[in-house]
């Protein structure tokens, strides 16, 4: 995606993969603001989507809110799929490309 900014901010623990996360990359351009409080992220260790909470904190999406943002806001949902997606197929990708630097070694 272009247009992207990345905001560095308070270190924070992914709730899923008790990563350290201290950076966001807005994914599109709309505001271009730094992310607040009941904001969308997505990890990008784990594909995880997290939501940002008072103090600069992470927390899981529960259902309920998955849901919700599902009902209410279809369009933003859609973009976190999205997100999420891409952030599996790096993960997956960084996996593959350890695994064959790993034979690689090897031979
Ligand atoms: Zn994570």
């Amino acid at each position: 995606m272009k247009d992207q900014t990345t905001f560095r901010c308070k270190s924070s623990q992914c709730p899923h993969c008790r990563k350290q996360l201290d950076a966001a990359t807005l994914v599109t351009s709309v505001g271009g603001k730094a992310p607040k409080t009941g904001d969308f992220t997505v990890c990008l260790y784990c594909a995880e989507v997290l939501r940002w909470r008072s103090g600069g904190h992470l927390t899981l999406l529960s259902e309920k809110e998955r849901a919700h943002v599902a009902a209410s806001d279809p369009l933003t949902f859609f973009l976190l799929l999205q997100v999420q997606n891409a952030a599996a197929m790096r993960i997956v990708r960084g996996r593959k490309k350890r695994v064959r630097e790993s034979k690689a070694e090897q031979c």
